[in-house]
């Protein structure tokens, strides 16, 4: 019997095939580790929406305010641990001949998750950079990892104007290097999995369609439909933390162990 979720032994088979895989993924795939998605119930803070704070214009109001949202979610993320949607994405990388992780998230728990190369398409939360365009750290985004923050609002160490978290607010475009490599990944890869993301924010939302045009299968994972679901070949109903393992240990199946190579260093091969 085929599982609830959609996952047929056709679609692994048909993912099996590729060899050049890119991963979407977006606030949903976090959402098991305890961090709050931007549009579901629990995107509210101190009654404020997440999206009226992730702005420039927010920013420029009340710095503090923003700030201390971000200390927030800092702390929020700091204990949370990485579940096994993002552990069983970080195995995808070594089993498949090319492979591209893009995240519109900035909690950096694919990189915890053990996965290397992370297209990050909107920033991290653990980075900051100067607001005072003369100075280093306007154009060099510095790491700040201490949480919670001593100072909020925090100041530049080199010139001590504002430091603003180094993330893409709503409005703002993302980095150049990050959207010319993720329209490559898009237009060249053979498969594509799409996973925890409302795919409203653009350009990100875009790049499952701009797969799908260039011929690529592409294959959606989220706990509801989306704009997108009509357009591409698949959507999965269901928790990323259930359907990406299931999805990892069919691939296994379907290829079986010695089609494939091991999963990275430091964390236990499950493809293998
Ligand atoms: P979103 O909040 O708009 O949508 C989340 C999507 O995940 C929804 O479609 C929801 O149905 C789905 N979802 C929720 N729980 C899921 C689960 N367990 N398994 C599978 N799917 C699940 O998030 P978005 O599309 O990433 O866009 C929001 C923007 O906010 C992004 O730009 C991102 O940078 C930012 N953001 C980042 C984080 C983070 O870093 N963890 C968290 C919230 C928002």
């Amino acid at each position: 019997m085929e599982p609830a979720s959609g996952l047929t032994r056709g679609l692994v088979e048909r993912l099996g095939k590729a060899s050049n895989l890119a991963v979407l993924t977006g606030a949903g795939v976090s959402q098991e580790s305890g961090v709050p998605t931007f549009r579901g119930e629990d995107g509210l803070w101190r009654e404020c929406r997440a999206e009226e704070l992730a702005t420039w214009q927010a920013f420029e109001t009340d710095p503090h305010l923003v700030w201390s949202w971000y200390d927030y979610r800092r702390q929020l993320v700091a204990d949370a641990e990485p579940n096994p949607a993002h552990r069983a994405i970080a195995d995808l990388e070594s089993a498949f001949p090319e492979f591209t992780l893009m995240t519109q998230n900035t909690d950096g728990l694919h990189s915890r998750a053990g996965s290397r190369a992370v297209v990050e398409l909107h920033g991290s939360i653990w980075r900051a950079r100067c607001t005072h365009e003369p100075c280093v750290n306007w154009r060099n985004p510095c790491e700040l990892r201490e949480s919670p923050l001593r100072e909020i609002p925090p100041h530049c160490p080199a010139c001590g104007a504002l430091l603003r978290p180094d993330v893409v607010w709503y409005g703002e475009p993302i980095p150049v290097k990050a959207y010319e490599r993720s329209h490559v990944v898009a237009m060249n890869c053979d498969a594509m999995l799409v996973i925890g993301t409302s795919a409203i924010v653009h350009p990100a939302a875009s790049l499952p369609l701009v797969a799908r045009h260039s011929g690529a299968l592409v294959v959606e994972i989220n706990t509801t439909y989306t704009p997108i679901s009509a357009l591409v070949d698949a959507t999965l109903l269901g928790r990323a933390g259930d359907i990406m393992p299931e999805l990892v240990a069919r691939l296994v199946d379907v290829l079986g162990p010695a089609e494939r190579p091991t999963v990275g260093p430091a964390r236990k091969p499950t493809l293998a």
